[in-house]
């Protein structure tokens, strides 16, 4: 038998969270993020249940590429645009959307040989000091843009920096206001936080947002608001067995370093799941848990292949063979987020996501 543990991949939670991201922003085209493995969910298993989105947004070619050869005929926006001047060849062929942040990228489109024209996103510098035209360059961008041949549609972009915050967006949203004042063209502002969080705003919504996080069942302002307050549902469950049980006397300790000493007696629950599964190293005793769907805490340091958990305040039914909830959706609906692990382990649900590793097989709980 192989190691129990696995990743499940729940396609009605990511076209729920879909559906959500489209009642907050009803009237905009919603694109959904699918960068970096659509966030370690798997780009064929994310495409399938996002299908009903208005288009994919991401920045790797290659997953451009794969999404056509899934049959996507939409939209595919590319978020940072090409990187060298021969991507555009790829641009022309899939017939990509790309964003525009730089001169360079300006440079390589007015030597691109093309048939199709292609539409492009300017992306301003709001503030963030990312990518994009700071607002005293955008003008002349989008004038150099709109003179080129190769240049169908110019579309109008950024990206906030804290919608997720207490310093939230006003000051991005005014830099963008008066820096595409006036010019043509469609708008696309939003990530998840922004519209999660200010998305009342007509001008936030804009034509299109970008829903990424929030696509996989995560808060992006946790723990100001936790995914029920935001009625989203994990699209992703790691999960694993109990493979050894201890029971430990007062003075006992557990793990690598000793890190954890039993003041009681207690019994603890040895995990098939460790670092080397992508499972933080960072998350110190008392990260939460389910054993069979119950919750518990880790006891003393992650190890490669193995964390222990806490049994003693559960039913004496937990112990070998039980199932482990490292973070998702429960054996009988219970759900621990994956922000209440990621908090413990001092990130964000984002990374956790992104950092399951190739060990860890992947199974997919289909849409009904
Ligand atoms: C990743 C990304 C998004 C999505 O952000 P979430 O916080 O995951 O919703 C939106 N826009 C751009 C430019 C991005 O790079």
């Amino acid at each position: 038998m192989p190691r129990p543990i696995e990743a499940l991949i729940h396609q009605p939670a990511l076209a729920h969270n879909l559906a959500r991201a489209r009642s907050l922003a009803p009237d905009a085209q919603v694109l959904a993020v699918v960068k970096a493995n659509a966030y370690g969910h798997g780009i064929a298993h994310a495409y399938e249940a996002l299908r009903s989105a208005d288009g994919f947004a991401l920045l790797d070619l290659d997953e451009a590429q794969l999404i056509r050869e899934l049959g996507w005929r939409g939209p595919i926006l590319l978020l940072e645009g090409c990187f060298e001047a021969r991507d555009l060849e790829l641009c022309s062929r899939l017939r990509l959307w790309h964003a525009v942040h730089c001169e360079q990228q300006i440079d390589w489109l007015a030597m691109h040989k093309t048939h199709e024209p292609h539409r492009v996103f300017l992306k301003l510098n709001s503030g963030m000091n990312r990518l994009g035209f700071t607002p005293s360059a955008f003008r002349a961008a989008w004038t150099r843009l709109n003179a080129l041949p190769q240049v169908d549609e110019i579309s109008l972009m950024t990206h906030f920096s804290d919608a997720d915050g207490a310093r939230g967006i006003a000051h991005q949203l005014a830099a963008f206001r008066s820096a595409t004042d006036g010019l043509p063209g469609e708008r696309a502002l939003s990530n998840s936080a922004a519209v999660l969080r200010h998305c009342s705003d007509a001008d936030v919504r804009g034509d299109f947002v970008r829903a990424g996080i929030m696509s996989y069942g995560c808060a992006p302002d946790f723990p100001e608001h936790d995914i029920h307050h935001w009625n989203l549902k994990p699209a992703m469950t790691l999960r694993s067995r109990i493979i050894g049980t201890q029971q430990l006397q007062p003075g006992d300790t557990v793990g690598y370093g000793s890190t954890f000493r039993a003041e009681a007696p207690m019994r603890i629950g040895v995990v098939a799941c460790g670092y080397a599964d992508g499972y933080p190293r960072h998350c110190p005793t008392g990260t939460p848990v389910l054993v069979d769907g119950q919750r518990t805490r880790t006891v003393g340091r992650v190890s490669m292949d193995m964390l222990a958990v806490d049994l003693s305040e559960l039913p004496a039914s937990c112990g070998f063979g039980s199932e482990v909830t490292l973070w998702g959706q429960g054996p009988r609906g219970q759900v621990l987020p994956i922000d209440e692990v990621a908090l413990a382990a001092g990130t964000i649900g984002y990374e956790l996501m992104c950092a399951i590793t190739r060990r860890v097989p992947v199974h997919v709980e289909p849409l009904a």
